[in-house]
C-alpha cells in the first residue's frame, strides 16, 4: 500500500487523528472488540489476524472479551484472558502486531458474572445474586463485600497486565449481560448494601472500576467503557437511567464505546432484518453529555455513511467489527480511493456463528479471515503463478477462484451455463431480506473487471469432451448442487415417493415457482432456506405451514443470533409453525407427519409441499472426466464448492480461494490443517 496518497477530500475527515486520553488514534477507524473463536487458545493466530487489521488501516484494534480471572470463563467459546504472565506474553504479541503498523491496541477487560459457567476453570461463578448461568444447570454464588473487593483487585491486576502487554486502551465493560450489567440492573440487584438499591449505588462498582483502572494504568493507557446508550430494557436499566449513568460518569472514561440494549435484534442483527447505521438514533444524544470521544457501530461499509456519522455529531470514531472482518483493508481502500475494491460485509453473521460453535472465526466474504497465521494468507496479496485454468461454473466458488487466479497471473476462462454469474448467490439474494448477499457476487465481478487475463463465457454449459478439448493446464469444476426431491436428509435416510407435480424444492422456488393454496414447507435443513421460502410464499398469498424436524424454526440460525427473529417473522406473516415433526407420506392432498419423539401422527391438507431437506452435489461432469481418464483423481482436475461438498456460501468461497492459491503448489507433507497456536 502506498503511504503518500491523500484521501479524497470527501473522506479526509475519516483520517483525522483523535486524542483518546493519553494516546492518539491515527485515524477514526476503530475496530471495536469482537469475538474470534481464537482467544486464549490460539494466540499467534489471533495476533496475526488483529495485526492484519492494523496493516489495513484500522487506527484502533481491540481484542475480544478478555477475562480478568478464572471465575470468568466462557468455554466452550474461546475468550481472551489476562489471568497470568503467560497470558500477558500471549497478548503482548497481539499488541506488538498492531503497533507495527502505527495503530493502537485496545483490550476489553471482562467478567462474565452469572452468565458464564466456568466449564474450564471449574471455579464457582459469581453474581450480584445467585442466578442460573446462560445454558448450563448451574447458578452463581451471590457476591458478598469480600467478593466485591476481590473482584476489584482482580480487575486492577488485569489492568496492570494489560499495560505490561503493551495495550493503549483498557476497557471497563458493563454491557451485554455480564457481571457489571447485573449490578446496574434494578431487577437483579436487590442488594441492601452500598452496591444495591439506588441508581447511584448500582453504578458504584462501575465507577470504582473506572477510577481504579485509571490508577492502575497511569498515563500510559486510555480507559474506555462499553455502555448501552438506551439502557438494558425497562426492567433492568431504563433509557432514562442509562442517560443518567452516562451523565454522572461523563468525564470519567477517556472514551465511550456505545452499544444498545437489543443485542441480537439490532446491534448484532443480520442484514436480513436490520440495515446499516441502525444505532444512530439511540446513541446520538451521548455526545452532548460528554467531552470525551465517542465510538459506536452500525455495520458501516459505505464511506459516505461513515462521514455522515462523524459530521452530524453521532460519533467521533467509526466503530466496526463485521466490516473489518469482511475487509481488513477497508480504511486503506478508502484512503487510496479504491472504493470499488471494498469487500463489503453482507451481514450474514457466519463470523459470529463459528465463535459460538467454539471454532476459529471465518467470513463469507473474506476467506482469508482466520488463516493469516496458519496458512499465511493475506487478504490483498497472492503469490504469482502462470499457466491456463478452465473454471466450470460461476457461482461463489468459481468466481472466487477466478479472481484470485486472475490476480496471480493465470490465464483464466470461466464457463457458466446460465446467462448470469453468481450461481446460488444470485438466486438466494432474491429471498426476503437477503439482497445484501448479492455482494458476494458483486465484489468478485468487480474484481474481474480489472483483469484482462480472465474471460467469462455465459450460456456455456460444458460437457466432458468440451473440457478436454479446451486443453487447459488446470480445471476447476464448480458446478454446484441441487436440492433433493425425495425428503432424504438429516432425519431421513430412505427416500419417499411423492406425486411429482405437487412436490417442489428450493430450486423450483428460486427459479420462480410460486405455489398458492395451502403449502407445507418442510424443513430438515434448519437454517435460512426453509423459513425464507415460507415467508416468501406467505407474502405471495399462500396459506403456509412451516414444519420442521427441529424444535424451533430455522434452528441453526441460533448461532447467527437470528433464530428468535426468524420465528417472530414467520408468526408475523401468518405462517403456522409445527416443530419436531417428520414427514411420513404425502399423496398430493394430505401430508402425514410423525412426531419426532413418538406420539400420534398428524395430518395436514396441502395442495403442495416444498421439501427443504438436503442437497445432492452436481458432480456428473467431474465423474465423466474421471471415467474418461480412467482414474478417480484425474491430473489437473479438481472439484470445488458445493459440487464437492454442499454447504453454506462461506464454504464455497473458501474452497474456491484455497484451490486458487494451492492449485500449482505441492503442499508440505505435514498438514497445516490442525489449528495452530
Ligand atoms: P458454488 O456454491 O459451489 O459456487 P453454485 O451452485 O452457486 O455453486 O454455482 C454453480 C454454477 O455452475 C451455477 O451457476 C451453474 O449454472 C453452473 N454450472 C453447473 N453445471 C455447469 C456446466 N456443466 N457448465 C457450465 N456451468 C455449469
Ligand atoms: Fe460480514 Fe458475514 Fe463476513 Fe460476518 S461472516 S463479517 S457478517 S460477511
Amino acid at each position: 500500500m502506498d503511504q503518500v496518497t491523500q484521501p479524497d477530500a470527501r473522506y479526509r475527515v475519516l483520517f483525522d487523528p483523535v486524542q483518546i486520553g493519553p494516546v492518539i488514534a491515527r485515524n477514526r477507524f476503530y475496530q471495536v472488540p469482537h469475538c474470534t473463536g481464537m482467544g486464549y487458545s490460539l494466540p499467534r493466530t489471533l495476533a496475526a489476524m488483529r495485526g492484519m487489521k492494523a496493516a489495513g488501516g484500522w487506527g484502533v484494534v481491540c481484542t475480544e472479551y478478555c477475562s480478568i480471572h478464572p471465575t470468568s470463563d466462557d468455554l466452550p467459546h474461546p475468550f481472551a484472558s489476562l489471568w497470568d504472565e503467560g497470558d500477558t506474553r500471549n497478548l503482548a504479541a497481539l499488541a506488538e502486531a498492531v503497533h507495527e503498523h502505527g495503530s493502537l491496541a485496545g483490550v476489553e477487560l471482562w467478567h462474565g458474572g452469572s452468565y458464564v459457567a466456568n466449564l474450564g476453570s471449574r471455579q464457582p461463578t459469581l453474581g450480584v445474586r445467585s442466578m442460573p448461568s446462560h445454558g448450563e444447570p448451574v447458578q452463581s454464588q451471590p457476591m458478598d463485600r469480600r467478593d466485591i473487593r476481590e473482584l476489584r483487585r482482580w480487575h486492577v491486576e488485569a489492568a496492570r497486565r494489560a499495560r505490561a502487554a503493551g495495550f493503549d486502551i483498557v476497557y471497563v465493560y458493563p454491557a451485554h449481560g455480564y457481571l457489571l450489567w447485573e449490578f446496574l440492573s434494578r431487577s437483579l440487584n436487590g442488594r441492601s448494601d452500598e452496591y444495591g438499591g439506588s441508581l447511584e449505588n448500582r453504578t458504584r462498582l462501575l465507577r470504582e472500576l473506572l477510577q481504579e483502572t485509571r490508577e492502575a494504568v497511569g498515563d500510559k493507557c486510555a480507559v474506555a467503557t462499553r455502555f448501552s446508550a438506551d439502557g438494558h430494557g425497562e426492567e433492568h436499566l431504563s433509557g432514562s437511567e442509562a442517560r443518567d449513568v452516562i451523565g454522572a460518569l461523563a468525564e470519567l472514561p477517556d472514551l465511550w464505546d456505545l452499544v444498545v440494549s437489543d443485542y441480537y435484534g439490532q446491534e448484532m442483527a443480520t442484514s436480513r432484518f436490520v440495515p446499516e447505521a441502525s444505532l444512530e438514533e439511540k446513541v446520538r444524544y451521548v455526545k452532548a453529555l460528554t467531552t470525551k470521544p465517542v465510538v459506536s457501530v452500525g455495520r458501516f461499509t459505505s464511506p459516505d455513511t461513515m462521514v455522515r456519522q462523524v459530521r452530524s455529531g453521532v460519533m467521533d470514531l467509526v466503530g466496526a467489527a463485521r466490516p473489518s472482518i469482511a475487509d481488513p483493508f477497508l480504511p486503506e481502500k478508502i484512503r487510496t480511493g479504491r472504493l470499488e475494491d471494498i469487500r463489503e460485509c453482507i451481514g450474514c453473521n457466519v463470523c459470529y456463528a463459528y465463535n459460538y460453535r467454539g471454532a476459529a472465526i471465518r467470513c463469507t466474504q473474506n476467506p482469508t479471515m482466520g488463516e493469516e497465521w496458519r496458512r499465511g494468507w493475506h487478504p490483498e496479496q497472492v503469490p504469482p503463478g502462470s499457466g491456463s485454468v478452465l473454471i466450470v461454473g460461476a457461482g461463489p466458488a468459481g468466481l472466487e477462484a477466478a479472481h484470485i487466479l486472475g490476480k496471480r497471473g493465470f490465464r483464466v476462462s470461466v464457463a457458466e451455463a446460465r446467462n448470469a454469474a453468481g450461481g446460488r448467490v444470485t438466486l438466494e439474494a432474491r429471498l426476503p431480506g437477503l439482497s445484501e448477499w448479492g455482494r458476494v457476487r458483486d465484489y468478485r465481478l468487480g474484481q474481474l473487471r480489472g483483469l484482462a487475463n480472465v474471460t467469462v463465457y455465459f450460456e456455456s454449459k460444458l460437457t466432458a469432451s468440451d473440457v478436454r478439448e479446451f486443453g487447459a493446464d488446470h480445471v476447476l469444476i464448480a458446478t454446484g448442487a441441487h436440492w433433493r426431491r425425495d425428503a432424504t436428509g438429516r432425519s431421513r435416510a430412505q427416500p419417499l415417493a411423492f406425486p411429482a407435480a405437487k412436490v417442489l424444492t428450493p430450486d423450483d422456488i428460486l427459479a420462480g415457482a410460486r405455489p398458492g393454496g395451502s403449502v407445507v414447507v418442510y424443513d430438515d435443513d434448519n437454517y435460512y432456506m426453509g423459513p425464507s421460502i415460507a415467508v416468501l410464499l406467505a407474502r405471495n398469498g399462500a396459506r403456509v405451514s412451516y414444519v420442521t424436524t427441529a424444535s424451533t424454526a430455522g434452528e441453526w440460525s441460533h448461532y447467527t443470533g437470528e433464530q428468535q427473529r426468524v420465528q417472530e417473522q414467520l408468526i408475523e406473516v401468518g405462517v403456522e409453525i409445527l416443530v419436531s415433526r417428520l414427514i411420513a407420506a404425502y399423496d398430493g392432498t394430505t401430508i402425514v407427519l410423525d412426531g419426532a419423539y413418538g406420539g400420534p401422527s398428524r395430518t395436514l391438507e396441502a395442495s403442495s409441499v416444498v421439501l427443504v431437506t438436503s442437497r445432492e452435489p452436481d458432480e456428473a461432469l467431474y465423474r465423466q472426466l474421471c471415467d474418461t481418464a480412467g482414474t478417480d483423481a484425474p491430473a489437473g482436475i479438481q472439484r470445488i464448492g458445493d459440487c464437492r461438498q454442499p454447504g453454506i456460501i462461506a464454504h464455497a468461497v473458501y474452497a474456491g480461494h484455497r484451490a486458487a492459491r494451492e492449485l500449482d503448489v505441492v503442499m508440505p507433507a505435514t498438514s497445516r490443517d490442525r489449528p495452530t497456536i
